[in-house]
């Protein structure tokens, strides 16, 4: 592992703190969603008036052309500056690669544009009540109806559903095919009466998800990316990239965390406390052995070309090592930092849905098992 910049990552580097410096985001809107939506829409906005909304898509399509390194540098520097994730980030991270990698032209030329100015925002509709790490069980069905798909199933955990124009839709489209060969990956507008998006309270009182209900929803053939009955692969194009760069994003903000909780503590005068400097000293370990994780997992894609199994270890890291941050703070600062409203108290609760989404810590496991120890296989 390499850990020294080249002329043009330093070049990237400096350009791009440069941009920050010069566009210091808003201070963040507190307590009011719709207003936290916008804060974080307006920033991608001017990100990608300026190109930088999406660094790792090719210039052609309004990106940078950015390398693997480059782009977790952008996503470093964006933690760095305390600005904040890109509103469409399902469209610029998820959607967008998918769609260049199986979309006709006439995709390509249709959505990549919106999702780069975040004129359309995007979800994921893949998780349902009984599907979410046994993706392939789901039932959502598609139908042949008229020369159009006719789509009736329930989604659910639909980040961004409330703000989104499309979704990437999973569907079952020939239950008589094994359960991987039957699906169907749709472009589906939300923009239909047949599509009803129910807000999901969670704990920490903010609806970041939503119930999708689909009651006859109607989809085009110019709709189906990759082909009918080519869900799978298409899904995994998606999925492998749900992780490439958000690692580095992730633990830039795990260590920001942890400063600021040191801070409060020395504030306290804690830090003379032995029991309370281990349990600090333990996770700046944490921060750092998922900082240089994150880059080893950036040398294996640049070595071999795909990612190795330090995808899944970060984020099983990070989750882990955030719950416990979270954890400590409400240990050391007390019921008073965790009052309703308080950053803390957001943190703490909203780190328990870590170890859930975007892959759970046991599926993680199962992953590092098998592949990485070569233990049998669970199933
Ligand atoms: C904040 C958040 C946002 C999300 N956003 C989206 C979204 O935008 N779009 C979307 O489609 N989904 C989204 N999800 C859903 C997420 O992908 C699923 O929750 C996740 O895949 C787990 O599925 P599940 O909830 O059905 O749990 P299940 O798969 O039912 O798992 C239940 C429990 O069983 C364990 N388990 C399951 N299988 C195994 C196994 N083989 N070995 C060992 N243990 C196992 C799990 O670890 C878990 O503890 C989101 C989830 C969260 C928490």
């Amino acid at each position: 592992m390499d850990l020294t910049f080249s002329e043009s990552e330093l070049a990237f580097r400096d350009d791009l703190r440069a941009w920050f410096r010069a566009h210091a985001p808003a201070p963040e809107p507190q307590g009011d969603e719709l207003a936290h939506f916008c804060w974080r829409r307006d920033y991608q906005r001017l990100l990608a008036r300026d190109g930088w909304a999406a660094v790792h898509w090719p210039a052609r399509y309004g990106g940078r052309g950015a390398t693997l390194t480059e782009s977790a540098i952008f996503f470093v520097e964006l933690g760095r500056h305390g600005a904040p994730m890109m509103a469409n980030v399902l469209g610029l991270l998820l959607a967008g690669p998918t769609i260049m990698s199986w979309g006709t032209d006439a995709q390509k030329e249709r959505h990549l544009g919106p999702i780069l100015t975040a004129e359309e925002i995007w979800c994921q509709g893949f998780s349902e009540p009984d599907a979410g790490s046994d993706l392939a069980s789901l039932k959502t069905r598609a139908r042949r109806e008229r020369g159009h798909w006719v789509v009736t199933g329930q989604k659910v955990w639909t980040s961004g559903a409330q703000h989104s124009k499309w979704c990437m839709l999973l569907a079952r489209t020939d239950p008589d095919a094994p359960r991987h060969k039957g699906l169907t990956y749709f472009l589906m507008d939300m923009e239909q009466d047949a599509v009803d998006v129910r807000p999901l309270r969670q704990i920490t009182g903010s609806s970041e998800f939503n119930e999708l209900f689909i009651d006859g929803a109607v989809i085009s053939d110019e709709q189906v990316l990759g082909g009918v009955g080519n869900g799978w692969g298409v899904a995994l194009t998606t999925l492998m990239n749900e992780r490439a760069g958000l690692a580095f994003f992730l633990q830039v903000r795990l260590r920001q965390l942890l400063d600021r909780l040191l801070r409060e503590a020395a504030d306290r005068g804690l830090l003379a406390d032995q029991a309370v400097a281990e349990r600090l000293g333990e996770l700046h370990v944490r921060a750092e052995v998922l900082r240089l994780t994150a880059y080893r997992g950036l040398t294996t894609v640049q070595k071999y070309g795909q990612p190795g199994p330090e995808g899944s270890l970060t984020k099983w890291m990070w989750s882990d090592a955030n719950q416990r941050l979270t954890q400590l703070a409400a240990d050391l600062l007390g019921p008073q930092a965790l009052a309703a409203g308080g950053s803390w108290g957001y943190e703490l609760l909203r780190a328990r849905g870590n170890s859930i989404e975007g892959g759970t810590t046991e599926v993680l496991k199962n992953i590092v098992a098998e592949r990485v120890l070569g233990l049998p296989k669970s199933r």
